[in-house]
């Protein structure tokens, strides 16, 4: 059993790719990528979650815009001892200077880290990398999880919006049969199957609505 956030999301997005692509949903395995200021990840087999890369709080997981995400945890006690910091002092460092900002320097919003790319920016290049790295380990996680994957589908600002980072997560997943069209891959903010026909794995953008997931709990639950 695990914690977990953006629980709404990840319900809502793997609900709607099951839907969305006629798959048989106790017959499916779904992986989201919630991407945004708060990223996370997760597994869905047979309509459950079978695991998310959050944790008892936000902070275990991908990278994210402030978020150093998983660490070794030793470094708390290196950071505690080479800044002179008590807890409290090293989580605020970990849970609001790490992740994007930290390592690029020029913010936690993917959109200033991509401009800072085109000026050339190592840094900043840098933090981008790190984090396709690791949407690319979870996701192959995962499909070691569940033994298997039907669907990718990608959400949240970063996960609507980047062409550029679904391209790039997509370019380290080609060894499971994905195939991204990018022709198709060439929009923002609508729910599309951005992958070719024949890829094995279908890859889709499905935006999240958390909002709507939200009132369908509460109707549920008030009925
Ligand atoms: P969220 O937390 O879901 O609102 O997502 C915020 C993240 O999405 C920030 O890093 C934004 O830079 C990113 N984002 C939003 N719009 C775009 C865009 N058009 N291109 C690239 N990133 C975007």
């Amino acid at each position: 059993r695990r914690y977990g956030f953006h629980g709404t999301s990840h319900s809502f997005v793997s609900k709607r790719a099951v839907e969305f692509l006629g798959l048989d949903k106790d017959n499916s395995k779904v992986i989201v990528c919630h991407l945004g200021n708060g990223s996370s990840i997760s597994a869905v087999k047979n309509g459950k979650c079978v695991d998310t890369t959050m944790g008892l709080t936000p902070l275990e997981g991908v990278v994210m815009g402030t978020r150093s995400g998983n660490i070794d945890p030793a470094i708390v006690e290196f950071i505690a001892k080479k800044e002179n910091l008590e807890i409290a002092g090293v989580m605020n460092v970990l849970n609001k200077k790490s992740g994007l900002q930290g390592m690029s320097g020029v913010g936690s919003d993917m959109r200033d880290i991509r401009a800072a790319i085109a000026d050339g920016n190592e840094d900043a290049k840098n933090a981008y990398d790190v984090l396709c790295y690791g949407i690319a380990k979870f996701v192959g996680g995962y499909v070691a999880a569940m033994n298997g994957v039907d669907a990718i589908a990608f959400t949240a600002g970063i996960g609507e919006n980047n062409i550029k980072m679904r391209k790039d997560v997509c370019s380290s997943l080609t060894y499971l049969g994905v195939k991204l069209d990018e022709e198709k891959n060439n929009v923002r903010g609508e729910e599309r199957i951005i992958s070719a026909d024949d890829s094995k794995v279908q890859v889709l953008l499905v935006p999240t609505n958390e909002e709507l997931a939200i009132a369908r709990e509460t109707l549920a639950l008030v009925k």
